[in-house]
């Protein structure tokens, strides 16, 4: 379900900045079920005073009681740890392609109103559509409230909580759904989109002009709301987001770095082409090259429009991987799977990899087992250093010149 992993990564954010602060004489104690009542009515009061009125204070709060379930799915998640390959071999389906192109034709009028108004071009916003929810089927079906109004008593990340739980009766409070209608899953997420309450509340857009922000059964303001969202990060009309490309052998891979943004005239004249092999334009467009798998893996031009992709969703993979499915429902062939097979860490090995950066002087965090961005800017380091090709993706081989004392 598309609506669990999307929780998945933002758990794993706050998993990663709750081991960050582990330890702390700020961390609260965590309740048990039986002070749930007392805390929402005083929590009742807190809303009150925000303006939310009685009538929807008592639709959604009532009788609500706590729910063990969702402590549960929480404290149990699992961590994403797949690598490109897998997770766009999975995610960037051939049906996919073929829905997302389709649910275009089918909705083109909309689309085409949303791009003139946002500024976003529609294979963009479907291919989220398509990993957030499979285009809606997958919204899940938990009462949000029940559900956010628990982990915001939680002990782990109240405030945020608090804060979506506050946003969730607004959005009840502003008529666009019922307590009963606001469903979804554990975590809170709302829609076709999986936005989080308070995106909701700030950028859902009444596309179809009923007077109400339905983002689980209106496609025309679930759609228009995605690319308001997307306009808010920033996107820029007209532009290019990604672009597959060859690398030659010879490039200064250390220069293949989100972080570093050049002129295609450079790349250009460092030998990089376009996937069709034409010759880049040698013009001032600037990009970062990335490189998901490392140097001999598939190769992309990341323009200024790709940092929406990793504010959406902070895993570089999932960041990749929605640009890349809105390539291909755009019209781009698959990627290059580069030559052989290339290997993959495993999450003791990257977490093994992570002990030796951390007593090497990095600090990449947490040791988490996952490819974050601090720990391959360490892994980066560490091939400069050693004399290796320094395209910050992590092999044995460099596991095992750090281990050689190297
Ligand atoms: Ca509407």
């Amino acid at each position: 379900m598309r609506a669990g992993f999307r929780a998945a990564l933002v758990k794993t954010a706050l998993v990663t900045a709750l081991a960050a602060g582990a330890g702390t004489a700020s961390a609260a104690p965590c309740p048990g079920a039986a002070g749930f009542p007392a805390w929402l009515s005083q929590f009742r009061q807190e809303a009150a005073g925000q303006g939310i009125s009685q009538r929807t204070l008592s639709a959604a709060l009532d009788g609500l009681s706590y729910d063990a379930s969702v402590v549960k799915s929480d404290r149990g998640q699992g961590v994403f740890s797949q690598s490109f390959f897998e997770f766009s071999d999975r995610m960037v389906a051939k049906y996919r392609i073929q829905q997302g192109a389709a649910l275009i034709q089918k909705n083109r009028a909309t689309f085409d109103r949303i791009e003139q108004r946002f500024g976003v071009p529609a294979p963009v916003i479907v291919a989220f559509w398509g990993l957030e929810t499979d285009f809606g089927a997958n919204m899940g079906d938990r009462q949000t409230v029940r559900s956010v109004a628990t982990l915001a008593y939680d002990c782990r990340r109240p405030d945020m909580f608090r804060t979506q739980l506050l946003a969730a009766l607004k959005i009840i409070d502003r008529g666009d759904l019922t307590a009963q209608t606001m469903r979804g899953p554990w975590a809170g997420e709302l829609g076709q989109f999986q936005f989080l309450p308070d995106h909701y509340l700030n950028y859902g857009v009444d596309f179809d002009g009923d007077g109400r922000v339905d983002l689980l059964r209106s496609t025309p303001d679930a759609l228009a709301s995605a690319a308001n969202y997307i306009l808010a990060l920033g996107w820029k009309r007209g532009q290019p987001w990604l672009e597959e490309v060859r690398v030659p052998p010879s490039l200064p891979w250390d220069q293949a770095d989100l972080a570093i943004k050049l002129p295609r005239a450079q790349w250009a004249k460092w030998g990089v082409r376009r996937a069709d092999g034409n010759a880049l334009p040698g013009d001032q467009v600037t990009a970062s090259l990335l490189l998901p798998m490392g140097r001999t893996g598939p190769a992309f031009l990341a323009y200024p429009n790709f940092d929406i992709y990793t504010e959406w969703n902070n895993s570089l993979v999932y960041a990749t991987s929605a640009a890349y499915l809105a390539t291909r429902i755009a019209g781009a062939g698959p990627y290059y799977r580069g030559q052989g097979t290339i290997p993959t860490l495993s999450m003791a090995q990257v977490a093994d990899l992570q002990r030796m950066l951390n007593a090497r002087g990095h600090h990449v965090g947490g040791v988490d087992g996952k490819l974050g961005a601090a720990t391959r800017a360490a892994v980066k380091a560490e091939q400069a250093r050693l004399g290796l090709p320094a395209d910050s993706y992590p092999t044995l081989e460099l596991i095992a010149r750090l281990k050689a004392g190297g």
